[in-house]
Formats: C-alpha cells, sequence, structure tokens
C-alpha cells in the first residue's frame, strides 16, 4: 500500500485504547533515531515512541535508492557526535544505514520503533496536557492512537512519496520513461540508453557519473549552473591518526573539530571574499575539464557560493565522466517535451529514451499532520519560529531541522540537547506545559519571512516559504543557520526566559 493510497482509503477504526507515552518521536531517519538516543541517555525514566511511516529507518537513505546515492557531506560531521564513523567520509546510502542500524542495536532501540505508521493528526488539549495523535497502519489500513504529553517532529523537509517536478508542456508526448529520482523504479534499464538528466543539483552531479559508464550517453541538462567542490574522498587527518593507532573515539572527534575548523574558515571566505572563492571553485573544475570547456557557459553560477549548498564531487567523478565524453552538460531552457526528447528554448533538440527529473523536493512541513490546538486547526505559518525549534502558541513540541550549510546532524544533536534539557527541566519544576510566547519587549517586534533568500535560496524553499513560521529580528525569534553560533548559544539558552510559559 502506498502513501497515496493511505490518504485516500477510509480508515479502518481499531477499538485499541490510546498507548500513552511521555514523548512521541515523528520519524525514523538520522534525527528521530538520534533523539531516541538522546532521550534514552539523557531523560532516563523517560517513555517514548518513534513512529516511522516507512518500512525501515533511515528516511532519506531509504526513500533515495537512485544509482550512486550517497552524502554530499562528510560523514565524521553528518555522523553522530556519540558515534564514530570509521570510513571513508562521503559514504553510500547503505553506508548510512549500516551506521544508523547499529546505533539502533548498540542502544537497544528496536523496541522502540514501530514501522508502518504513518501519522495523520494531532491534536493537543490545554485541560489534559496531552497529544492525541492518529496514525494508520500502511500495511492494514488499522488506524492507531497514542496520547503523548511532548512531541518531537523529527520529519525532515521534504515529502518522501514524491519529488517536486515541475509542469512542462508535452510531456504524454514523450515515447521514453520519465522518472523522477525519489521514486527510482528498480525495473529501470538504461544500459545502453541514452538519457537527459534535467537539474543541476547534488542528486543530478551524483547520477550522471553513476549511471554514465553503462549508458550510452547520458546528458546534464540545467537551466543555471551549481557551485561544486571537488576533492579526495579521504581525510588525511584520519588516516593518520589511525595509522598512530588512536582510539577512534578520539579520532571521530579530533577530526570532526578539524573539518568544522576548516569549513568556518571557508564559509567565512566565502563571505569576505567571494570572488576569489569562485575563482578557486571555478579553477579545480577548469584542471579536470581543460583550458578549451566552457566553464563560463556550464560552471560558473550567477549566485555568490554559499548561498545555495555547495555539492562536493569526491575525486571529481561528475568531471571525469564528462571529459570522457560519456558525458555532456547542456545549459538551456525547456520548451517543451516532444515524442523523442526534449525542445530547448534555443531551438535545439536532445533526444532519449529516459529523462530523469532531478528537480527537487516538495516542501514538507511536519509530516503533512493536520495539528489542532484545543479544538481550533494550525496554521504554522501564523506562529513565529523559536530559534527554529519550537513555535509561539504551540505547546509541548519541538522541531528538528538541520543546517543546510554544515552537516544536518550537528543541528539534530544540537537540538536534542536541547529538547532533553527541557524535558528535565520540566520534571524538575513540576510543569507539564511549555510554551514560546512573546515577551513584552517583542510585541512590536516586525515579522519576516522565516529565513532571508539573500541568505539562503534553494527553489523547494522559496516554493514553500508562505507555509513556514514567522521570524523576528532578534536571535531568539530567528532560525540561525550557524552551527558555529548555536553550538555555544543553544546550550546556553535560559529556560526560565520569559520566552517560555509554563503549565
Ligand atoms: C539525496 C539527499 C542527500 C542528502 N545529503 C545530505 C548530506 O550529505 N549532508 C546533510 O547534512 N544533509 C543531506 N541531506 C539532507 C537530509 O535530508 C538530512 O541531512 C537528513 O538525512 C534528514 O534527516 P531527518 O531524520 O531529519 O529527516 P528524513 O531523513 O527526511 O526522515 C524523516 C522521516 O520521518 C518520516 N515521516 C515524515 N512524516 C511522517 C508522518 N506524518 N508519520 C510518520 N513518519 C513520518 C519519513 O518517512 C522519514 O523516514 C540530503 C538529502 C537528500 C534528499
Amino acid at each position: 500500500m502506498t502513501e497515496t493510497d493511505v490518504q485516500e482509503r477510509p480508515l479502518r477504526q481499531s477499538a485499541k485504547k490510546a498507548e500513552r507515552f511521555d514523548v512521541l518521536i515523528v520519524g525514523a531517519g538520522i534525527s528521530g533515531v538520534g533523539g531516541a538516543y538522546h532521550l534514552k541517555h539523557q531523560c532516563p525514566g523517560t517513555s517514548y515512541v518513534v513512529l516511522e511511516s516507512q518500512t525501515s529507518y533511515g528516511g532519506t537513505w531509504i526513500t533515495h535508492r537512485y544509482p550512486g546515492i550517497r552524502s554530499d557531506s562528510d560523514l565524521y560531521t553528518f555522523g553522530y557526535r556519540f558515534k564514530p564513523w570509521v570510513g571513508a567520509p562521503i559514504a553510500s546510502a547503505a553506508e548510512i544505514l549500516r551506521y544508523m542500524g547499529e546505533v539502533i542495536e548498540e542502544n537497544d532501540l528496536a523496541p522502540h520503533i514501530r514501522y508502518q505508521q504513518k501519522i495523520l493528526s494531532a491534536r493537543w488539549s490545554s485541560k489534559d496536557n496531552l497529544w492525541t495523535i492518529e496514525a494508520v497502519r500502511t500495511d492494514t489500513g488499522e488506524t492507531m492512537r497514542y496520547e503523548a504529553n511532548f512531541l518531537w517532529m523529527c520529519q525532515g523537509y521534504f515529502r518522501h512519496s514524491e519529488g517536486y517536478t515541475p509542469e512542462w508542456e508535452g510531456t504524454d508526448s514523450f515515447k521514453g520513461r520519465i522518472v523522477h529520482p525519489q521514486n527510482w523504479p528498480e525495473d529501470l534499464e538504461y544500459k545502453g540508453k541514452n538519457v537527459i538528466v534535467i537539474g543541476s543539483g547534488a542528486t543530478a552531479a551524483t547520477l550522471v557519473p553513476a549511471i554514465a559508464g553503462d549508458c550510452a550517453h547520458v546528458t546534464l541538462l540545467q537551466r543555471s549552473p551549481t557551485f561544486f567542490i571537488t576533492g579526495r574522498n579521504a581525510n588525511d587527518l584520519a588516516n593518520t591518526l589511525r595509522e598512530l593507532k588512536i582510539d577512534e573515539t578520539w579520532i571521530h572527534e579530533i577530526v570532526r573539530r578539524k573539518v568544522l575548523f576548516d569549513q568556518e574558515a571557508f564559509t567565512r571566505r566565502c563571505i569576505a571574499e567571494p570572488e576569489k572563492v569562485t575563482a578557486d571553485l571555478l579553477g579545480a573544475v577548469r584542471a579536470f575539464l581543460g583550458k578549451d570547456y566552457d566553464i563560463e557557459t556550464h560552471f560558473t553560477p550567477s549566485y555568490r557560493p554559499w548561498r545555495q549548498r555547495i555539492a562536493f564531487i569526491p575525486d571529481g567523478d561528475l568531471f571525469k565522466g564528462i571529459s570522457s565524453g560519456k558525458a555532456s552538460v547542456v545549459t538551456d531552457e525547456i520548451e517543451r517535451f516532444t515524442e523523442k526528447g526534449i525542445l530547448l528554448k534555443s531551438g535545439t533538440t536532445l533526444e532519449a529514451d529516459i529523462i530523469v527529473t532531478a528537480t527537487g523536493f516538495n516542501l514538507n512541513v511536519l509530516g503533512d499532520i493536520a495539528f489542532e490546538i484545543d479544538g481550533r486547526p494550525l496554521d504554522f505559518s501564523e506562529t513565529v519560529t523559536y530559534r527554529g525549534m519550537m513555535f509561539t502558541g504551540v505547546p509541548n513540541m519541538a522541531w528538528v531541522f538541520g543546517y543546510f550549510r554544515a552537516s544536518w546532524t550537528l543541528r539534530s544533536d544540537l537540538v536534542a540537547d536541547f529538547v532533553c534539557r527541557l524535558l528535565n527541566h520540566m520534571k524538575a519544576k513540576g510543569a507539564k506545559r511549555v510554551v514560546p510566547v512573546l515577551r513584552p519587549e517583542d510585541k512590536d517586534m516586525p515579522l519576516l519571512p522565516w529565513m532571508d533568500s539573500e541568505n539562503f535560496n534553494p527553489g523547494y524553499l522559496m516554493r514553500g516559504m508562505h507555509l513556514l513560521p514567522k521570524r523576528g529580528d532578534k536571535p531568539e525569534w530567528r532560525h540561525s543557520q550557524d552551527y558555529w553560533s548555536e553550538k555555544d548559544e543553544l546550550p546556553a539558552i535560559d529556560l526560565d526566559d520569559k520566552a517560555f510559559l509554563y503549565g
């Protein structure tokens, strides 16, 4: 049964009484599994359950099954703070899943995770200080009911059931197959075929070299270029420390610090001297593609580096595919699909047997769950974010949204520390409820869209900004994307600040 079926099919009511937990975690991706780990270790005695709509843990890393699927950040920082990463920095989805599986096994988290349960609604009652959660079992259609004092939203940022595909004229007339990487068909036979991959982000850049060897030819078709950074898929410091027989726990911590130190320096450079950084990045691409290649058209973005995530290309594999002639890049706009391929605005036609639309995600605000507070539907766009972790007027709920420019998990670990500290604080105070509220000094604060598009502007965010909470102009009411300030600020939050109303 698919997620779409679940939404369309009438629910089979369960006579079972609601099960009650202290905390309910939504999603068993990197954030939800991390949340379960932190709860277990930082809040012993707290009862919890993790509900996941898919058949297993992993989130992003089981949803995406296209050839070559891999991380684009290093696993020393994408890995959890508490579990050493011992492989090459850039990892395949299979390696990430193995790592997460070890976290689950080593900490006995499996009994707390329930799979194939898609949460449809969550209703808060101030009278009972409880969330009532309704989920549907995706295998049987049965409705499951839970009650929880605290909801920990680890649902990620995109809708897992379906990726984003723009509407193009003529797609019905195309005689070949159109595929979105988020729903990669197991039976897709691309050997010896001509393939067009539409897109310019990390997914397209991963997919093209992964299939180029097997295809007759792969064309990466992009409207505009993206920045890439190349390097070896190895960490010299980690390798040296291993030769010195240093303990893996130490290696993990030392290499994390070094990676973060280098990233901070790079981010600073991007802001201080964007032209020089651009020249360096393009110089690295030119080293692979040669002086006659048209880097200006195909690899020189119009935006400043770091406004969008810079994808890492390990060992320059995308560029090697292009220099070998097995892959090529076309920078143009789509006029329409035709029977045989794509007609471009320039008048050129690209022929293909398969067209892959690596065109991004549909933003998923809080798991597509219908929320209610004391009988009133909750519209998140009417709330203000508390440091990108909680929302004004929404009791007992924390939200995990990681970093765009640094590894997601750095923030999911920090948010987990905050949630555990908050839960322990509530327990110590005997409070059953905490709700972020604007303080008297915040009353006239200007409210702005959640993210400053001058700062970060990927398509899925721009398309969904109107659905997201608002931000203010003070640190408490902003969703910072800066790990280097948050690593000190979040642990120092005063939980008795007037921004938290306890009950
Ligand atoms: C191809 C790809 C590569 C990426 N590479 C990197 C990278 O290298 N570095 C980086 O930092 N980030 C990367 N990201 C971003 C990535 O999504 C996050 O880093 C991270 O994996 C997100 O973890 P998560 O647990 O927060 O969310 P997800 O992985 O999205 O997991 C959320 C889980 O919640 C479940 N869920 C959602 N709604 C409900 C509901 N209503 N009921 C029940 N379950 C629900 C989903 O089924 C899913 O399993 C990448 C993203 C993609 C798509």
